[in-house]
């Protein structure tokens, strides 16, 4: 079974392949995390939101949301073993079951940039576990840092709810049922709530009422929005750890060596200034790649969200690595 050579790496049958995939598991993964933020603001203190809202003291909605601890519980249900649960039938996937095939995606993306003598050796087992170990730490951080988002995001609004044009759209449950939202959303909320409120020369009860269907429905665009750079990213972070995973584990292996195998760097797409000064870098399986934009180090995509980068395995081309020396 010969390989196509690489002409044009951006096209590869491989990356369109996982790119389908991801878009796939990203929809699933967008849907349950819409579920969770909508179970998150529903769970929320109603006395806190109220005394942020009454008194202008955003941090109130913190008193009674642990962050870290729901944080914990969601990486958790991410990873629990429910793949072979087997129930038939038309489904909707748990977040344990998009991350599962996530992996899977990642690891035949693995399996597909790797030299076909090398793909019957790897230790596929091997590369799973040491994903789901990864990502464990990787989805803690950031759902941490989601649900961190999400509070700054009540709070921008807990401290807009005192303005005039806010009393048409904010009370309890409806606060409540704007978790999700980042910072910066809310502060266009509120400021796209201000510019309708201040347009008409007359605030009457039935234009009151437009203003706030109009702004619900911002809103809930505003959510889906977020749940789905939220899902994008988890899941391609799950591809690309697996694939990180698959060439380390075949390194371990000793099935190549960093003299004859090395990992390039290709952007594709719209790729961002960062994503560009990355483009055709190279770097050691497990090592980093640097980008020429920001001299930062990155050991695998996604840079950013919705980053369609991917990395491949290529052969070392210069043998001559013993005459290399160093002037002092
Ligand atoms: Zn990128």
């Amino acid at each position: 079974m010969s390989r196509p050579p690489l002409s044009n790496a951006e096209e590869e049958p491989a990356f369109l392949k996982a790119d389908e995939a991801c878009d796939r598991c990203a929809a699933a993964m967008k849907a349950a995390i819409l579920g969770r933020m909508r179970a998150a603001g529903a769970s929320l203190h109603r006395p806190s939101l109220a005394l942020a809202m009454a008194y202008a003291s955003p941090s109130a909605i913190r008193l009674a949301f642990k962050p870290q601890e729901h944080a914990h519980a969601w990486a958790t249900e991410m990873l629990s073993d429910e793949r072979f649960a087997g129930k038939a039938g038309p489904k909707k996937l748990t977040e344990a079951q998009v991350v599962d095939e996530a992996v899977d995606v990642g690891i035949e993306l693995g399996l597909d940039t790797l030299p076909a003598k090398i793909r019957k050796l790897v230790d596929v087992d091997a590369a799973r576990a040491l994903t789901r170990k990864r990502l464990f730490a990787g989805m803690f951080r950031q759902n941490v840092a989601a649900y961190e988002e999400s509070l700054a995001g009540l709070e921008r609004l807990a401290s807009a709810a005192r303005l005039p044009s806010m009393a048409t759209l904010v009370d309890i449950e409806r606060l409540a049922s704007m978790f999700g939202l980042t910072s910066r959303q809310a502060d266009a909320i509120v400021r796209a709530t201000e510019a309708l409120f201040n347009y008409g020369p007359k605030n009457t009860k039935a234009r009151l009422d437009s203003i706030r269907r109009a702004m619900v429905k911002r809103i809930e665009q505003a959510l889906e929005m977020r749940a789905e750079v939220l899902g994008r990213t988890l899941v391609s972070e799950a591809i690309a750890t697996a694939q990180t995973a698959l060439f380390e584990v075949a390194k371990r292996q000793g099935l190549f060596s960093d003299e004859e195998k090395i990992q390039v760097w290709v952007a594709r797409g719209n790729a961002c200034p960062i994503c560009q000064g990355l483009d055709g870098k190279t770097a050691a399986v497990g090592e980093a790649f640097v980008s020429d934009y920001n001299g930062e180090t990155y050991y695998q995509e996604p840079v950013h969200p919705n980053c369609k980068c991917k990395r491949r395995l290529v052969t070392v081309k210069t043998p001559k690595r013993t005459t290399r020396r160093r002037a002092a």
